[in-house]
């Protein structure tokens, strides 16, 4: 980065003689008299002499000899001879030898290209004088002019790096010094005191099409769309990018001009001639530029480079975005067939044992954390050996798969059934009732005893033995899913005694178990909504299969009801963390509840009423304001305050 100042400070900066400062000024007035004009050119003789010369180049082509300045002012116009001695006063100011003398023949090489290029489209405009298009097309980048005399090093490594890399210069420099030649050239136009048509012309002249458009009101419209496209013609003819600028000279002149390809190769071969007579007039060099044919195929070489590289980059990046997806898409499928076989039985789909003791163990938790109970269902197929001997083992593999889909499909999304060996099936049924699991069992034996298998197009009867077990864990019981799977096993073992395919439970309920039990059953809402009459059995069976509770701790539920406060929660957890004892047998033994309130905490619990209420709403069996209410009044009935 560079300070700006070291620009502003340094005796290199270019001025402009006092002659075209007194030229600019008295061109401001049209009451200037040409005579006035004469005597300031005079006062330059060196300037007054180029002046002559150049009404006689063929840049303007006059047919008769121009032989002084009394003939060439009025010949040429006020403004022109103004822009010229401008024009001449830079120049001459530039133009050195030595190691820079590259630098500035290329710069004003390409500000002639400009400045031609920008007065043969002003002919294209109903305002401003040619010569006004000519100066704002050759003053594009004096910025760049003083960048050269006042920062010369680092100039010409920006320009140096802009050929190199196919970069454009403006966005090089603002990286690399913190500003540009678009800012330098109008701060430097501006302390010269040049009009503003001009400076606002060479502001924009890197602008966007959309940039510029914007500006169709302001009255130098003209010379704006001219000097920007000026700026483009001199970046296709002078540098290095000229793909990129012929693609912009294209949108600008078919915007602005009309242009089609061919107009536009006219308009570049007419600014190629011109730019040649100009550079006799300013004694620059313009034999580099190169014939516009040559150009031409040169910029349309770089924009196929740049089509082809961007394709490229557009297919690698499409080819490695699709191998990353692939990628991905495999180590997915590489993922669930490993997580399948860890959890599933190949034959039947179903889950595996291994899955089924750690679901088991999970529940049993979150079963002890809630005082709810966990029924297990122990299937076996009956003699299926027999099956597997009479119709061949494929027959009995085939058996095997519709005894699981007929079961999975008769349970509830909560329960989890699994292959538990052989022809035996698992079940873990979550929070039910002792009659609840036991007309579950008797469900799904009928359901297989119902199911027709055909062998060779003869009904083959397949029946299943069931024995079922239930339990509230405790907190601190351990191996209890171990058990209730053996007591499940013993009792489908006295179903195949007593004569197979029925039913046989084990239930290691207490009585104090079931007594509670019941006593929340009742206090439930679903059976609140029965005992109200609201529904019958079958239609909040319905509905009770359209959630599922969240676990909510009761000690939080006991809050939300206004039945505990929160220092007798926490003194209630700090027990049980020691006693390991159930939230609400602490809390009676405290006295800060009551039984009736731990049964109707716990219904809570097992059952929001809130859920209900919009399972009914969503089935259409209720309508919001019927059931808010009967929420209302239910609610209202669980007892509050503490135990007397
Ligand atoms: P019970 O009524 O006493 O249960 O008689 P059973 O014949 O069903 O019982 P047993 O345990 O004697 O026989 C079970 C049979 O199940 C033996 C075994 O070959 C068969 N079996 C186990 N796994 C598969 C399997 O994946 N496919 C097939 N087709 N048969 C299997
Ligand atoms: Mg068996
Ligand atoms: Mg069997």
């Amino acid at each position: 980065m560079i300070d700006p100042k070291t620009i502003w400070s340094s005796a290199n900066l270019p001025t402009l003689p006092s002659v075209a400062i007194q030229l600019l000024d008295i061109s401001k007035n049209p009451e200037t008299e040409i005579k006035e004009v004469i005597d300031v050119i005079k006062s330059d003789p060196a300037i007054a002499a180029k002046i002559i010369k150049a009404s006689n180049s063929s840049f303007f082509g006059f047919t008769s000899r121009v032989p002084s300045l009394e003939r060439a002012v009025p010949l040429l116009g006020t403004t022109v001879v103004s822009s010229l001695a401008l024009s001449f006063s830079l120049v001459d100011d530039a133009m050195t030898r030595g190691p820079m003398a590259e630098y500035y023949n290329k710069y004003w090489m390409q500000s002639l290209v400009q400045g031609v290029s920008s007065e043969l489209l002003g002919e294209h405009s109903n305002e401003g004088l040619n010569c006004e298009f000519f100066l704002s097309g050759l003053l594009i980048d004096l910025g760049r002019l003083a960048m050269l005399k006042t920062i010369p090093e680092e100039s010409a490594r920006v320009l140096q790096q802009a050929d190199e890399e196919s970069k454009l210069l403006f966005q090089l420099e603002d990286e690399h010094l913190g500003f540009n030649h678009v800012e330098i050239g109008v701060r430097l136009m501006e302390s010269w005191g040049l009009p503003t048509a001009l400076i606002d012309s060479v502001a924009s002249h890197h602008a966007s099409k959309e940039q510029i458009k914007n500006q169709n009101l302001t009255p130098n419209y003209d010379l704006i769309k001219a000097t920007a496209t000026s700026a483009a013609v001199g970046g296709y003819f002078c540098t290095e990018n000229k793909g990129v600028y012929l693609e912009h000279l294209r949108d600008l002149t078919a915007e602005f001009y009309g242009f089609d390809d061919e107009k536009l190769e006219q308009f570049l071969d007419q600014t190629r001639q011109r730019t040649d007579s100009a550079g006799e007039l300013f004694q620059v060099n313009t034999e580099d530029i190169g014939s516009p044919g040559d150009l031409m195929i040169q910029a349309n070489q770089q924009l196929a480079e740049i089509a082809v590289r961007e394709a490229i980059a557009t297919t690698q990046a499409v080819a490695r975005q699709e191998a990353m997806q692939r990628e991905q898409e495999e180590l997915k499928s590489q993922n669930d067939q490993l997580q399948k076989q860890a959890l599933r039985d190949p034959l039947t789909g179903m889950y595996n044992r291994n899955f089924f003791d750690e679901a088991m163990n999970k529940e049993l938790c979150r079963c002890a954390r809630q005082a709810t109970p966990l029924g297990v269902i122990f299937t076996d197929i009956d003699k299926f050996k027999n099956l597997n001997d009479t119709y061949g083992h494929q027959f009995g593999d085939e058996v095997l798969k519709r005894v699981a889909e007929v079961l999975e499909g008769s349970l509830r999304k909560s329960d989890v059934l699994a292959r538990f060996g052989g022809e035996e099936f698992v079940i873990m049924a979550i929070n039910p009732t002792e009659k609840g699991v036991t007309n579950m069992g008797e469900r799904l034996r009928q359901k297989i005893e119902a199911e027709e298998f055909f062998f060779d197009g003869q009904r083959v009867p397949v029946t299943i033995s069931v024995g079922v077990s239930l339990a509230i864990p405790d907190r601190k019981e351990t191996g209890l899913g171990e058990k209730l799977i053996a007591k499940a096993d013993e009792a489908m073992y006295k179903s195949k005694q007593n004569g197979r395919n029925q039913v046989h439970v084990h239930s290691l309920l207490n009585d104090e178990d079931r007594r509670m039990m019941q006593r929340v059953m009742a206090a439930r809402f679903s059976r609140w909504l029965v005992k109200k009459g609201v529904f019958d059995i079958p239609t909040i069976s319905k509905a009770l299969l359209q959630f599922e509770t969240e676990h909510v701790y009761i000690g939080e539920l006991a809050r939300q009801q206004h039945i505990l406060t929160e220092e007798q929660v926490e003194e209630i957890l700090r027990d049980q963390g020691q006693s390991g004892k159930r939230f609400g047998a602490i809390g009676i033994r405290l006295g800060y509840l009551t039984e009736d309130q731990v049964v109707h905490l716990l219904a809570l619990q097992q059952e929001d009423p809130a859920e209900l209420v919009m399972a009914a709403i969503r089935m259409e069996l209720l309508d919001q304001q019927t059931s808010a209410g009967y929420l209302e009044e239910y609610l209202a009935a669980v007892p509050k305050g503490a135990p007397a």
